[in-house]
């Protein structure tokens, strides 16, 4: 096999931590870093630890960088890299840009990108999206996130901001979302939207403990293995859940007639038991025309899907 020879660094932020990884060209992730973050911790601070990092990481494997990508929560504005908007959980980078300090640091190639966006550009370089030009994506998770994948390139919109597929709104009457809007898609696919569709189905509103052994909090994945187990209730939230799937995905086939639908983010583990349902009733949404052909998948890249994603954008955007 071919010796790879061009790595890259992937930073993936979260509220605590920044992960921190270098990525091969092939999607090869040869070593990891960590940089712990608590909220009294400066931008400058952050930004000199992560630099820190990065250097022992390629001082250990002896390797230079092509560039670096960083993943975030977030709008973040494509030409600066800044974060506008939505990053509550680290509240250091509002208006801030994230490519600044690394890109005067390392003079190389910086580039920042919202975290679904990156998972996008991870499974178009890395993952089930490689034989791809076109796909849609949502990542499934606390939130519900969204990108688009089109002509080979993920798709930014103007300003950087597009893809925001987990705020379609699916009923106006529908429950309040974070963003302050009702009924968005996120509010009937994210992880707690799953908890709270099976508890009411089984009629234990209460946040009491349930579950195989009567003491496991309910989460989504708890839901999906006692639809497994034949559970009335979480069939039917499973069921549920994939026919919001279906639909959103169904009017994004009708509108963008891509190659694939793919499902990322945490409840994308549930791998057949989402896909199936999903592909048979995104039919009562799509139109057979654009649908014929269209795959719908799981996410290839689970474990540090966010380091690999945010390296990713890199080959992505300097066309590699
Ligand atoms: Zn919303």
């Amino acid at each position: 096999m071919k010796q790879s020879n061009r790595f890259f660094c992937g930073i993936d932020f979260g509220g605590t931590a920044a992960k921190i990884g270098i990525v091969d060209e092939k999607g090869n992730l040869t070593a990891t870093e960590r940089v712990e973050i608590s909220a009294g911790d400066g931008y400058d601070d952050i930004f000199g630890e992560v630099a820190k990092k990065i250097r022992s990481l390629c001082g250990k494997l002896g390797v230079s960088l092509e560039a670096i990508g960083i993943g975030s929560p977030g709008f973040i504005d494509r030409s600066e890299g800044r974060v506008l908007q939505g990053s509550e959980n680290l509240p250091v980078f509002k208006n801030r840009s994230l490519v600044k300090n690394l890109s005067d640091d390392f003079a190389l190639p910086v580039f920042a990108d919202n975290d679904a966006n990156c998972a996008a550009a991870g499974e178009l370089k890395f993952g089930v999206g490689a034989g791809y030009e076109s796909f849609v994506m949502i990542t499934l998770g606390a939130g519900v996130g969204g990108a688009l994948v089109l002509e080979g390139r993920v798709f930014r919109g103007t300003r950087g901001l597009a893809g925001e597929i987990g705020h379609i709104c699916l009923d106006p009457q529908g429950p309040f979302c974070t963003c302050g809007s009702r009924g968005c898609f996120e509010q009937y696919a994210s992880a707690s939207a799953i908890e709270r569709s099976y508890l009411e189905k089984c009629g234990k509103r209460a946040t009491g403990p349930v579950g195989p052994t009567g003491a496991e909090p309910v989460t989504a994945e708890v839901v999906f293995q006692r639809a497994r187990e034949g559970d009335g209730c979480a069939i039917e939230a499973v069921r549920e859940t994939a026919q919001h799937i279906a639909r959103v995905f169904g009017n994004l086939v009708n509108v963008f007639n891509p190659e694939a639908c793919i499902i990322g983010g945490g409840i994308s583990a549930a791998g057949e038991e989402l896909l199936e349902p999903v592909t048979q009733y995104i039919a009562d949404f799509a139109w057979p025309l654009p649908l014929s052909g269209v795959k719908i998948h799981t996410a290839a890249l689970q474990n540090e899907a966010g380091i690999l994603g945010a390296a990713a954008q890199c080959l992505e955007r300097l066309d590699l």
